[in-house]
């Protein structure tokens, strides 16, 4: 495994994370649960996502009684939640970043994970109804109680991270350590464009989410529907639609998977690697519904020294989408 700084933070995160959004306390049982954290950590892994939204909350109480049950020491892993979308019926103050929420979201997160503090603690969203100074405020309270660590944003555009930070500094508070964008073949612009400066100027950190855009990335879905998929659960008809509505992105697929075969390799390592070749990557978050899938994507590393570049122009040349950079 290698290990990244978090942006200019001293924390030192694996490359590879474990998320376990849709999956605990939905879509797979405690015990593949279980055998999924084992095998990551294993494999030295160091940090696990998680959010108060993810199965409104039960994803949490999974990952908590697994910690609890294992020896590893507490100093050897890092685990996140995520507060804005609420794990109650989403009345007012139940969900976004008000001090009342971000507090009252924290505490419940701790109960849930049965941690005596969350080492990485997100914005889910940026909150349209709340100052972002108050966000910054409540945030670095929670730092000064010892509750969190490190606290970022996700998916907030640049300009609502450069407030923070800016707020952060005039203050003498702490500023976001790290952004949890979409980062994959098909989604590139926050990372490749957006965030250039952040990167460049305050050293911004990212944990970045489906690398392998919700599985169609591990080339399953190329002439084929597979019904026992995430795209496939009862109520996620959106994220398929967003997943498969464009044609064009299958077109893709098949390309690219021809390419990994061509490379000796599989489409989700190659996808994989290529996400963590981008530097600004400190770590891309993994997800997976059976074993097998994070046993073959903890592979992913090994594919890094084939993305010479020519290979990288020539997944350009399938992509067709690398973000244009502004001229001035
Ligand atoms: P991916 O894009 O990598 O999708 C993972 C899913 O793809 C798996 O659960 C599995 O689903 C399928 N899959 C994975 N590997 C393989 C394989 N080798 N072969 C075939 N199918 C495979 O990542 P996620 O979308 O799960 O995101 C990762 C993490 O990022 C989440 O768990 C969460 O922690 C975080 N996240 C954060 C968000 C945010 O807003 N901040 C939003 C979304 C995610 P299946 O078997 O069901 O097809």
């Amino acid at each position: 495994m290698e290990y990244r700084r978090l942006g200019k933070s001293g924390l030192q995160v694996s490359v590879l994370s474990f998320g376990t959004w849709v999956t605990f306390g939905k879509q797979i049982d405690n015990q593949l649960a279980d055998q999924l954290i084992s095998t990551a950590y294993e494999a030295g892994i160091n940090f696990f996502d998680n959010a108060e939204i993810y199965a409104r909350g039960k994803s949490e109480v999974v990952l908590g009684n697994i910690l609890k049950g294992k020896d590893w020491a507490r100093s050897s892993y890092c685990v996140s939640s995520k507060v804005f979308f609420g794990y109650e019926e989403g009345r007012p103050n139940q969900t976004g970043l008000s001090r009342k929420h971000i507090v009252e979201g924290c505490h419940a997160a701790l109960k849930r994970l049965q941690v005596e503090y969350i080492d990485l603690f997100f914005c889910h969203r940026p909150d349209k109804n709340t100052p972002i100074e108050e966000t910054v405020w409540a945030m670095n309270t929670l730092i000064q109680q010892g509750k969190i660590l490190y606290w970022g944003t996700s998916e907030w555009s640049n300009d609502e991270i450069m407030q923070a930070y800016v707020f952060a500094e005039r203050n003498h508070l702490i500023g976001p350590t790290m952004e949890q964008p979409q980062y994959n073949m098909f989604e590139r612009a926050k990372m490749e464009r957006d965030y250039l400066l952040l990167f460049r100027d305050f050293g911004l950190g990212t944990t970045i989410w489906s690398p392998l855009s919700s599985g169609l990335l591990s080339g399953k879905y190329i002439d084929a529907n597979p019904a026992n998929t995430r795209l496939n659960i009862e109520g996620m008809d959106w994220l398929k639609e967003r997943t498969l509505g464009d044609e064009s992105k299958l077109e893709k697929t098949s390309q690219l998977y021809v390419l990994a075969n061509a490379l000796g390799t599989s489409l989700p390592k190659l996808a994989i690697a290529w996400c963590v070749k981008n530097k600004n990557v400190s770590t891309a978050i993994l997800g997976a519904s059976r074993l097998e899938q994070l046993k073959e994507n903890l592979g992913a590393l090994e594919v890094l020294p084939l993305l010479t570049p020519e290979v990288m122009e020539r997944i350009e040349q399938i992509l067709q989408n690398k973000p244009v950079q502004p001229m001035y």
